[in-house]
């Protein structure tokens, strides 16, 4: 169901009531203020540097809030090459996060391997952890990075949310 059929007003009210259902609503929350896990691995993360900056203003779409702590965050964007060095430190960093977590591969390194068909990369950071979004180009100009979260956001609003068991009687 799509956004637009999930959170509606309620005419006989005069518009001061909104009709949502639960799961919208934290989707909603969710998808506006996601904080960003930089995982700058190379020279694309100047490219995320320059997004966050005021130029681009990633604060439009509430991803403002880098977060240094895996702990605090909840979309690790890996911005540059990948290598085997480096892998299971990426992949430590990426099983700290709590649930819901997402990951943009941005830039070629960290989506393919890029121009290192070489031992010494691994060829995509997919084969390491699940990536929602990936992001083309050596180096993405940071309206790629808007772009991609926009395309997460629309993913995030989509999500369902766990419900928690009851505990045993
Ligand atoms: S994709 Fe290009 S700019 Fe990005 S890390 Fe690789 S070599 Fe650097």
């Amino acid at each position: 169901m799509s956004q637009a059929h999930v959170i509606g007003c309620d005419a006989k009210a005069e518009g001061e009531v909104v009709v949502t259902r639960l799961d919208a609503a934290l989707n909603w929350c969710r998808k506006n203020s996601l904080w960003p896990m930089p995982m700058g691995l190379a020279c694309c993360a100047i490219e995320l540097m320059g997004t966050a900056a005021s130029r681009y203003d990633i604060a439009r779409f509430g991803a403002e809030v880098m977060r240094f702590s895996p702990r605090q965050s909840d979309v690790m964007v890996v911005a540059g090459t990948v290598t085997y060095k480096m892998a299971l430190a990426v992949r430590r960093i990426y099983d700290q996060m709590p649930e819901p977590k997402w990951v943009i591969a941005m830039g070629a390194c960290a989506s393919t391997g890029g121009m290192y068909r070489s031992y010494a990369v691994l060829q995509g950071v997919d084969r390491l952890i699940p990536v929602d979004v990936y992001i083309g180009g050596c180096p993405p100009r940071p309206e790629a990075l808007m772009d991609a979260l926009l395309k997460l956001q629309a993913k995030v609003a989509r999500t369902p949310v766990p419900i928690r068991p009851s505990p045993a009687p």
